[in-house]
């Protein structure tokens, strides 16, 4: 009897409970929890290449940011495990998680003990999927081209379980050493070993490393692959890289190709030695500027000043802020404000003052004299901060006649007043340009 009592007050309860639960999610229109409680996986989706861009599924450029766990086999060994990316996501606000798999027989990577360092990237892998957040499967060879036939097996294996996950992004050849040949060497690796992956997975982004550690993005982009979904690999260390080669990634840029930062470092090239916050600056601008994604190394709590933990740090993350390097503190501090952006302008999205998608509206009034009101948005991606917005005036054989905006702009609505007070009567265009957007409306001026 008293349970049967206790059952139905019980009962009684809960439906009480669940009405409440149910007329607060109706009443309460605060979307934006839900939308702050998506992963980035679920936000971005599938990821591809266009042009120079990573875009995500609905076709719009994303940044994504996140940590390089070090060499699986040597000090960072226990930091492959769930808890540790959780925390990397949670806390740090990564969305991106590299694991490093070393390779070489000789430093007792994966070709010496291959089952021990297959279990350490499976256990990333599946906690990045579980988490929602993209992960960077990641040959950690310097001479890959010696050891094709053991990458093709590995990555033939990753691509038949996790290739239909949008979280994977194979990275086939971390860097190759000082002018290993491009056409010679890299790329008749790579178009062997991505043949086989898209014999498995047609889609997933594909990173391929450059010559001289991944810096000549130049050369590789004269001459690039032919497959889809191919990012290069652009590494640096601050201190040691900084304008010649950001110029290098210019050229690339310029040249068509997509890259991804999928190391870097705040240090010099020997991944330690002296932090340059200044270029690091420099090169989170330059990253920011052209949507690049970013890993920085590393997660390790080894005795070098790239390492982001300080010696001990837990395996499980849980680290508190005596726990980090002064690399970590700045690096995290990054990451984090990455997130904010994200947060903030998806608040504004719910509220729509940000728009879903570029636009370029009609011209108003028009036809005009002498003077026009032009406006047009900048969604928000996650990741980007600005994006460069270019807005021109044409005349009706294509004469540019001036520039009404070229900036860096974040996500938001605007107008423009344009004067043609000292333009003759006529038919003109203006055509906005960003990103991998492009809009072009006429307008008549009658005076
Ligand atoms: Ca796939």
């Amino acid at each position: 009897m008293k349970i049967r009592e206790s059952y139905k007050c019980f009962t009684s309860l809960s439906i009480l409970v669940l009405s409440a639960l149910v007329i607060s999610l109706i009443t309460n229109t605060n979307v934006t929890a839900k939308i702050n409680d998506t992963t980035i996986v679920e936000r971005y989706g599938q990821l591809r290449v266009e042009g120079n861009k990573i875009v995500n599924h609905d076709g719009n450029p994303v940044a994504l940011q996140g940590m390089s766990l070090s060499w699986s086999q040597w000090e960072a060994a226990p930091y492959y495990n769930y808890d540790c990316v959780k925390w990397l996501r949670d806390d740090w606000k990564c969305t991106v998680v590299r694991a490093s798999m070393g390779i070489a027989k000789s430093k007792g990577g994966y070709l010496a003990n291959k089952d021990r360092e297959l279990s350490k990237i499976v256990k990333v892998i599946d906690a990045c999927i579980d988490l929602g957040i993209y992960v960077i499967v990641d040959w950690h060879d310097h001479n890959a081209h010696e050891h094709e036939s053991e990458a093709i097996e590995f990555f033939k294996e990753i691509a038949t379980i996790y290739g239909d996950s949008p979280n994977i992004i194979y990275e086939i050849f971390n860097e190759p050493l000082l002018n290993v040949s491009w056409p010679n060497v890299i790329k008749p690796y790579a178009e062997t070993v991505i043949e086989e992956i898209r014999s498995i997975d047609t889609n997933n982004i594909i990173i391929v490393g450059t010559p001289t550690w991944s810096q000549d993005v130049d050369k590789a982009s004269n001459d690039p692959l032919s497959f889809s979904n191919i990012a290069y690999a652009l590494h640096f260390y601050a201190a040691t890289h900084k304008d010649f080669l950001r110029r290098k990634a210019e050229i690339a840029l310029n040249n068509g190709i997509a890259l991804f930062v999928s190391e870097f470092g705040t240090t010099e090239a020997s991944g330690t030695g002296v932090i340059d916050y200044t270029e690091s600056e420099k090169w989170f601008s330059f990253m920011d500027e052209n949507n690049l994604s970013w890993c920085n190394w590393s997660i390790v709590d080894k005795d070098e000043t790239s390492a982001a933990l300080k010696s001990g740090a837990s395996a499980t993350g849980n680290w508190s802020s005596s726990d980090l390097t002064a690399s970590g503190t700045f690096v995290r501090d990054k990451i984090i404000s990455y997130s904010e952006i994200i947060t903030s302008v998806e608040d504004q999205l719910n509220n729509i003052y940000v728009p879903k998608n570029f636009f370029l509206n009609q011209n108003y009034p028009n036809p005009f004299n002498p003077t026009t009101k032009i406006s047009y948005g900048i969604p928000a991606f996650a990741g980007i901060t600005n994006n460069r917005v270019v807005i021109k005036v044409y005349d009706v054989i294509g004469n540019e006649i001036a520039t009404l905006v070229n900036e860096l702009k974040p996500p938001g609505n605007y107008e423009i007043d344009f004067n043609a007070d000292k333009l003759t009567s006529g038919i003109y265009y203006y055509t906005l340009s960003t990103g991998n957007f492009r809009e072009t409306k006429k307008m008549i001026l009658l005076k």
